[in-house]
C-alpha cells in the first residue's frame, strides 16, 4: 500500500502532484502516475520505476490542469508495469487506490458483460467503471460514487 496525493489550484497542479509524490517516496513503490482534468477531458501519464522516470516522461508529454491526482503503486493485483500503474481511467473518471478490492473478479466479469473494456490486470480498475456505470443511470456524481462504493468489498486501510 503506497501513496496518494491530490490537488486543486488556480495554477497548474502537475508540479505540486510531483512534489507530493516525492514526499511519500520513502514508502516504496514500483510505479507512479498522475491524472489531471483538462478542458478536453482527463490526461494521464504513468511510468514504472522511480519518480524520476515519470518526471522524465512528463518533460516529453506535457500535461497541465487545475485539478489532479497522483499515486505511487505497490502492486498487489497485476504485475508492476505501466499499464497496471495508477491512475486507472475511463472517459470520465480517474481513480487512484491503495489496498485491495476483494470482490474484483466478480465485478470485472459483470462490468465486462455490461460492455466496459478493461485495460489492466488490477483490482482497482473496477472502480472507475463502476462509477461510470452508476453515473450513466443517475447523472449525479456523488450518488454514483456512493453506489459504486457500496459494491466494493475489502479491508479498510
Ligand atoms: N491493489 C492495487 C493494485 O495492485 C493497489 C496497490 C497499492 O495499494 O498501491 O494496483
Amino acid at each position: 500500500m503506497c501513496g496518494i496525493v491530490g490537488s486543486i489550484s488556480h495554477s497548474n497542479v502537475v508540479p505540486e502532484l510531483l512534489d507530493g509524490l516525492s514526499n511519500i517516496e520513502y514508502r516504496g513503490y514500483d510505479s507512479a502516475g498522475i491524472s489531471v482534468q483538462t478542458e478536453g477531458g482527463i490526461s494521464t501519464v504513468k511510468q514504472t520505476g522511480k519518480l524520476q522516470a515519470l518526471r522524465d516522461l512528463l518533460s516529453q508529454q506535457l500535461i497541465s490542469g487545475h485539478a489532479g491526482i497522483g499515486h505511487t503503486r505497490w502492486a498487489t493485483h497485476g504485475e508492476p508495469n505501466t499499464r497496471n500503474a495508477h491512475p486507472h481511467t475511463n472517459d470520465h473518471v480517474a481513480v487512484v487506490h491503495n489496498g485491495i478490492i476483494e470482490n474484483h473478479h466478480e465485478l470485472r466479469q459483470w462490468l465486462s458483460a455490461e460492455g466496459f473494456i478493461f485495460q489492466s490486470q488490477t483490482d482497482t480498475e473496477v472502480i472507475p467503471h463502476l462509477i461510470s456505470y452508476y453515473y450513466s443511470r443517475c447523472n449525479d456524481p456523488d450518488q454514483a460514487l456512493n453506489q459504486a462504493l457500496e459494491r466494493l468489498q475489502g479491508p479498510l486501510p
